[in-house]
């Protein structure tokens, strides 16, 4: 599996001209060597590979990195990169700009002086997009334990629970069916403060009539789920329950339309445009949806500005909202699998609103 990544990244640096490729971006040096920790880079240059990790991880890069030649070094990873036999010639060698901080790009070029630096965007981005069957099978391992701490959840909630009792259930239940960890804090925003797409879990204690937004996902494998589902505690307003009715509509017309290759721009109008239509269009300021994998957010973007394209294998979230200032605000959030000609929803949980 780590060949053939190895292999397909190859094309595209030699297409690119480039020499080498020095990877930093944690998420994307674990798709390419298997290494799960924290401080670490590798490089692929067209015939060799070396994965660069401190000394701490001696023992764990042996046991996760199988096709890389591994060296640890107490020295900056930079200072250990500078060291190696294949940087000693004069060569052309891609970096991510979008995942380099000012300091490490001054170290590289003090430690890399005979190299030419070339920044690159999107060359793991665009591999790791389209999922293999293994990675699939641990996105819905954890989509699954998601679903089923929601079937928990909704049992527990009631008047008087504050926000963060709730994020804290769903953090424990996560790691209890099975999850390394939670994907992100959860998101757990009752009443008006539902209007906020992404407000934090507060003290505020859930009062009978409010909906509450709850956005959660777990980590198996280094996998990510992410889903949300609006519900309601007790009986809310006519409104809110129109507005309920809208998103999921939109949401589902956005599932239907998921296929094939598209401009997920055309993606994000298809729910954007019925929202618009219903008279909330400028109640819906984010994006539709993102790619999920080793990362929450990652390619393909869905946005009414993004370039990107969904194509078959692409594993994203559709994930419109409306929210009303002072009011409160819905958000419905599955993970799916783009095929040929349709897609797989993963998430099994309800979206009908639920009035708990
Ligand atoms: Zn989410
Ligand atoms: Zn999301």
């Amino acid at each position: 599996m780590h060949e053939q990544r190895l292999h397909a990244l190859r094309r595209s640096m030699s297409h690119a001209s480039l020499d080498g490729l020095l990877v930093t971006h944690l998420p994307h040096v674990r798709y390419l060597t298997g290494f799960s920790g924290s401080n670490g880079l590798c490089i692929i240059t067209r015939r060799s590979q070396c994965f660069i990790t401190d000394t701490r991880y001696r023992d764990q890069a042996k046991s996760e990195v199988k096709h890389f030649r591994i060296v640890t070094s107490r020295n900056s990873l930079f200072e250990a990169a500078a060291q190696e036999p294949a940087m000693a010639r004069r060569m052309r060698l891609g970096f991510d700009s979008k995942h380099l901080s000012v300091a490490g790009w001054q170290s590289l070029k003090k430690h890399l002086r005979r190299i030419a630096l070339v920044p690159t965007e999107s060359f793991v981005d665009g591999l790791a997009s389209i999922k293999d069957d293994s990675e699939i099978a641990s996105i819905r391992r954890a989509v699954r334990i998601s679903d089923e701490v929601f079937s928990l959840i909704i049992h527990l909630l009631k008047p008087g629970l504050s926000e963060l009792d709730v994020a804290a259930e769903i953090g424990y239940l996560h790691r209890k069916l099975g999850a390394e960890a939670d994907a992100f804090e959860p998101i757990v925003a009752s009443g008006p403060r539902a209007a906020w797409p992404h407000a934090r879990a507060s003290a505020k204690r859930i009062r009978s009539g409010e909906v509450v937004i709850l956005d959660f996902g777990c980590r198996v494998n280094g996998y990510n789920s992410d889903c949300t589902r609006t519900v309601a505690v007790g009986r809310p307003s006519v409104r809110m329950r129109k507005v309920h009715q809208i998103v999921l509509d939109a949401q589902l017309r956005a599932v239907d339309a998921a296929r094939g290759r598209i401009a997920a721009r055309t993606l994000d109008a298809v729910a954007r445009s019925y929202i618009k239509k219903m008279g909330y269009g400028k109640f819906f300021p984010h994006s539709l949806g993102h790619g999920l994998g080793l990362e929450v957010h990652e390619a393909p973007r869905i946005s009414s500005l993004s370039k990107d394209f969904i194509q078959p294998g692409n594993v994203v979230t559709i994930e419109p909202g409306v929210y009303m200032p002072g009011l409160g605000g819905v958000r419905i959030e599955d993970a799916i699998i783009i095929r040929e000609d349709d897609c797989s929803v993963l998430n099994r949980s309800p979206k009908e609103l639920l009035m708990l």
